[in-house]
């Protein structure tokens, strides 16, 4: 069902906003924020978690990024790792062992260039190696709750680029059209939402648009099949596949 175009009404931030917080309610947070929560709120924790997230399955970045914490969750103790060691333990995640130098080299940055503790700074971060936008703005924003730009990850590329408000054609290039139409209170809170209503609602290829809240404002821009079955309330027993 792609609802016709003349029937939409103007999208309205404050009001997705709200719908999407009561959509999401019943699935799990995306792993930033989990693991914020579970006590992990340095820059420096959020920016190693952030790069074990990539290309890899929420639950996996949890479970991987646990393992690794639970050994060494500070710079010091990272950089007394050897790359092999920390390969080991974030083996969970893709693309392992060039994560593991990146980690590894954060650490010893960490330490010999700031004094221990890494700046909430997105572009002090983005200077390393394996670190692009989405991490540097995610990092900074769970760590301080306040986002120094969008983190715009693969979810959050495409639902806004479906509503309409954007038309980009990569998550890079989503990222600053964004900045410009998005009030800057939300640009941390887009991520929470659209993490788990991209990887439950408003899915690729095919969302549920039928069971939408958005539906009423959202223009549906490249969508030509939706999936009429509804989202799961709750516990999904599968996770869609990792996107970014
Ligand atoms: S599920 Fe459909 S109506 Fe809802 S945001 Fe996605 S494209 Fe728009």
């Amino acid at each position: 069902m792609v609802a016709r175009q003349d029937a939409k009404e103007p999208f309205d931030f404050t009001v997705a906003m709200r719908r999407l917080r009561a959509a999401v309610r019943p699935y799990p947070k995306a792993a930033m924020f989990e693991l914020h929560d579970e006590g992990h709120t340095s820059v420096f924790e959020q920016l190693v978690a952030c790069i074990i997230s990539i290309r890899t399955l929420e639950a996996a970045t949890l479970a991987t990024a646990r393992k690794l914490f639970a050994v060494a969750r500070t710079p010091e103790r990272v950089a007394a790792l050897t790359v092999e060691q920390i390969d080991e333990l974030i083996r969970g995640s893709t693309f392992h062992r060039p994560k593991a130098a990146h980690i590894r080299a954060i650490a010893h940055a960490t330490i010999e260039r700031h004094g221990g503790a890494l700046p909430p700074d997105r572009d002090a971060l983005m200077e390393f190696a394996g670190v692009g936008p989405k991490c540097a703005n995610l990092a900074v924003g769970v760590a301080t709750g306040l986002a120094a730009g969008i983190p715009v990850d693969i979810h959050v590329h495409r639902v806004t680029n479906r509503w309409g408000v954007v038309a980009a054609p990569t998550p890079e290039k989503t990222m600053p059209r964004l900045e410009q139409v998005l009030p800057k209170r939300y640009w941390l809170e887009i991520n929470k939402l659209l993490v788990p209503f991209g990887k439950y609602v408003c899915r690729s290829p095919r969302p549920k648009c039928p069971h939408c809240p958005l539906l009423s404002m959202c223009r549906q821009v490249g969508v030509n099949a939706v999936d009429p079955t509804p989202p799961p309330d709750v516990g999904v027993a599968s996770e869609p596949a990792a996107a970014d």
